[in-house]
């Protein structure tokens, strides 16, 4: 399998190459060449797999350049009951009939992007001791992609992160997940401005190539597509949960923010899983809701990017859309570029209301969306706990509203709950008047050292940092 950048670049990567990269170097996202196709017959043999026998299938569709025998190994290491708390690992319940939540937040940081990251830090650990070579991890998190990656990268050899984050924006139990980490290979950087600064200073110092080769400098935000295509295994996982044959469709509902989970949902319904509907759920950054409602896709400015209850949804621009769009305009790089580059870098948004491709985006790609408010999620949370007995935490609150507006008779929906009330606790005490049950090992953490230096918005500042503290 080689993988192609959505800018046109002409190299073509396997994906050890891009395992350890960003960006493409025109500034595109990677993809891979094709989707390989799963027909009904591999469906149902995969039906029966343990899941980290099903992520190792997936991957292996993916991954040709690590042997079969070092892959398996490395799925069978990553997707335990230990780990993930249950021997489903993506354990489904129903809510009531026909609605279903996607437990994807029993992971050592309570947030789905645990799936993914841990992953991603045994493969990482792989790739570079086979190397003899160091890897220099910088990223960009409001909360749950920070955390996720430090508890996957600790203590793992060739590694060190360096962890960004918007000062005094995340709450008060995920500063304390991440800064009280004491690991030496994990670095907190506390940025003075809102998340897309953090995002923006990674570009920056990702598109210096010459200061990207010096330190080694690698990403896990979830532009990697080595963590989307993670993802893409528990949307199989979830399909055959929710159905007893492989005929049936399935919905899904993603509450969504960079666009990464959703995207992985994207990859699994290319590959041939038989998903009508993916739901993209936002809070009141509704960037994505308004390009799926009107065509029009108008990033905002940092000062126009809203501080909500839902916080790992709060973005004003969403990195992995592009992957969407690449395939939308039928893969021709010129338009794309022409939509990212010339029309976002002019005038901060782009218009496809008026061309044939937006219809698609519905009709022939599944794609609907939602918005909700604080109000929706406490009256969600609120209606959860009082009919099903079962608590969510916001952001999956927002995706069981959205869930709600797209209901069809007959047709599973399957609502991906991606994080724990527990790490937005101050929201479901709003709504509830009660604090949710906290897992004995994060007991008293707030009170713990912590581990974080302070920096300004800028990308020089952040680069000084990190030439320091590698040697
Ligand atoms: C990251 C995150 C999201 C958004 O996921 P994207 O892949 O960025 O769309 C939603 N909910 C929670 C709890 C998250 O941590």
């Amino acid at each position: 399998m080689n993988y192609l950048s959505t800018r046109g670049h002409p190299d073509r990567k396997r994906f050890c190459e891009i395992l350890l990269e960003g960006l493409a170097p025109d500034g595109g996202l990677y993809l891979p060449q094709t989707y390989p196709q799963v027909d009904t017959d591999t469906l149902a043999k995969w039906r029966a797999l343990p899941y980290n026998e099903l992520a190792f299938e997936i991957l292996s569709l993916y991954i040709d350049d690590i042997p079969a025998a070092d892959l398996k190994a490395i799925c069978a290491k990553t997707y335990t009951a230990e780990v993930f708390g249950s021997d489903e690992i993506v354990p489904l319940r129903e809510l009531e009939d026909g609605v279903y939540l996607e437990a994807l937040s029993n992971g050592p940081t309570l947030a789905f992007k645990d799936m993914a990251m841990q992953l991603l830090g045994n493969l990482f650990e792989y790739e570079l001791a086979r190397r003899g070579a160091e890897l220099n991890i910088l990223g960009a998190t409001s909360g749950d992609t920070g955390s996720a990656a430090e508890y996957a990268m600790r203590g793992k050899k060739g590694v060190r992160v360096f962890m960004t984050s918007p000062d005094g924006r995340m709450s008060p139990f995920q500063q304390a997940q991440m800064f009280s980490l004491q690991d030496e290979n994990i670095h907190n950087i506390a940025i003075t401005g809102v998340f897309d600064d953090c995002q923006d200073i990674v570009k920056a110092v990702s598109n210096d190539l010459g200061f990207k080769r010096k330190y080694r400098i690698g990403t896990v935000n979830s532009i990697n597509w080595a963590r989307l295509l993670a993802q893409v295994v528990y949307y199989f996982a979830g399909y055959f949960q929710a159905t007893a044959s492989n005929d049936k469709p399935v919905s899904f509902t993603v509450p969504s923010g960079n666009f990464g989970n959703v995207c992985a949902g994207h990859v699994a319904r290319m590959m041939g899983l038989p998903i009508q509907t993916l739901v993209v759920a936002t809070n009141e950054n509704d960037v994505l809701d308004e390009f799926f409602r009107t065509g029009v896709y108008r990033v905002r400015a940092a000062v126009d990017t809203h501080e909500t209850s839902s916080p790992s949804m709060d973005i004003s621009k969403a990195s992995n859309f592009e992957r969407f769009v690449f395939d939308l305009v039928g893969r021709d790089a010129a338009r794309l570029r022409q939509l990212f580059v010339d029309d976002l870098g002019l005038k901060g948004s782009f218009d496809l209301s008026a061309d044939p491709a937006f219809q698609q985006a519905a009709e022939r790609f599944g794609f609907r969306s939602g918005r909700s408010t604080h109000a929706d999620r406490l009256a969600m949370i609120r209606d959860t706990e009082k009919r099903f007995a079962t608590l969510i935490d916001p952001h999956t609150a927002d995706g069981l509203k959205a869930a709600r507006e797209q209901l069809v008779p007959g047709v599973p929906m399957v609502v991906l709950e991606t994080a724990l009330p527990i790490k937005f606790a101050a929201t479901v005490v709003e709504a509830l008047g009660e604090e949710p049950a906290r897992p004995k090992k994060f007991e008293g953490i707030e009170a713990l050292p912590k581990r974080v230096v302070q920096l300004p918005a800028d990308a020089e500042a952040v680069k000084a940092y990190i030439a320091e503290h590698c040697d």
